[in-house]
């Protein structure tokens, strides 16, 4: 049996931002849900409550030691008035996956996606539902207990909050420039790449702040031994054309295991696009584009779902992809997962969890 889950709703509803160019993880939803965790009692008290300011011990291991994880997903408004999730199993498993990296205690998955549902439902108002735009999901535990020891907390809290996005692009699908990064690294096997925790994010500031300098929106991410093999691109997963074949990097131990990415995978197969997950050397990229061969690059995640990339800069040598236009196997995958997400195309693969149920439920 799942937790029940105790409601108290906001008795000051706040003024909805406009929908039209809304700001990613601006604006916060009128309630929030709430979990917490001490060792005793294990995790207690799920409670949707309304937005507000929590209070946490200056001490709090959180803000030491960086012992935290977090989760990305969005719900969808259909034009049929339908709300849905996308794969939220994926997202349920991975935070357990992060839980187990950061040594913080497993979470019921049934709470979770209870927790998820019914937060979405008080709050379905807040889903946008002109095109492109979402309702952006991010749950996240933190260590709360109030010591400075270097020891697992005692206490956590889980919670989740939400907020509105617009269209990612609100022009288009639009290629972005990348600087290959071969000063700074973003992880190494062993380490914690793989899991959705702040440390790694904070760690890829000081590039992405020099890389951005020079023009450049994001890094390509090398290998923290060699500096040769490519990762990621900024936090997205990343993906190359090459001659009429897919390749991405293979899950190694030091990259994220993104949901978009796996989602991607899935649909170039049934499309029976070659594709290979392997070890990919920024030479192999560096030499396919001065053949011809490199037809087309792109980031993949929750956020921009794929993210065309127009150019790489490797040590100061440029590599224009596809002209710097957007490609047509990334437009066709964007126009699939988003109509897919949206309610628009059919959902061959069964990823998409309807939650109007309990929308309706809660009103
Ligand atoms: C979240 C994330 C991704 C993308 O994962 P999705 O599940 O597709 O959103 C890729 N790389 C990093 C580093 C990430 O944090």
């Amino acid at each position: 049996m799942v937790q029940s889950i105790d409601i108290q709703l906001t008795t000051k509803k706040k003024e909805k931002p406009p929908a039209k160019n809304l700001q990613f993880g601006v604006h916060f939803t009128d309630h929030m849900f709430m979990l917490d965790y001490h060792v005793d009692k294990g995790w207690h008290t799920p409670r949707i409550m309304p937005y507000q300011p929590i209070t946490l011990d200056p001490a709090a291991k959180v803000f030491h030691y960086g012992q935290t994880i977090f989760e990305g997903l969005k719900a969808y408004k259909t034009e049929d008035g339908r709300v849905l999730l996308f794969r939220p199993d994926k997202n349920i498993e991975r935070l357990n996956r992060s839980n187990e990296r950061l040594s913080i205690p497993h979470l019921d998955g049934e709470l979770v996606l209870a927790a998820l549902q019914q937060l979405v439902a008080v709050d379905q108002d807040w889903i946008p539902s002109e095109p492109g735009t979402s309702l952006y999901i991010r749950p996240y535990v933190i260590a709360t207990q109030p010591c400075l020891g270097v020891a697992p907390s005692t206490e956590y809290k889980f919670m989740i909050i939400m907020s509105p996005v617009g269209a990612y692009y609100a022009e288009g699908v639009k290629p972005v420039k990348i600087f290959v990064e071969s000063e700074y690294v973003r992880a190494v096997r062993g380490g914690v790449g793989e899991a959705k925790t702040a440390g790694n994010y904070a760690a890829g500031l000081k590039a992405q702040e020099e890389a951005k300098e020079q023009g450049y929106s994001q890094v390509l991410w090398l290998d923290g031994v060699h500096l040769k093999y490519i990762e990621e691109v900024g936090s997205m997963n990343v993906f190359f054309k090459i001659n009429g074949t897919v390749v991405t990097p293979a899950l190694n131990g030091s990259i994220l295991d993104g949901i978009t990415r796996n989602s991607v995978l899935h649909l170039l197969r049934a499309w029976n696009i070659p594709v290979e997950e392997r070890t990919i050397s920024i030479d192999e990229i560096v030499e396919a584009a001065k053949n011809g061969q490199l037809e087309e690059a792109f980031g993949t995640g929750t956020a921009a779902v794929i993210s065309p990339i127009g150019e790489l800069n490797y040590h100061g040598e440029k590599l224009i992809i596809h002209e710097g236009q957007t490609g047509e196997l990334s437009t066709k995958l964007y126009d699939t997962v988003t109509g897919i997400q949206n309610g628009v195309l059919a959902d061959p693969f069964g990823w998409m969890v309807d939650t109007t149920a309990a929308s309706t439920a809660s009103k």
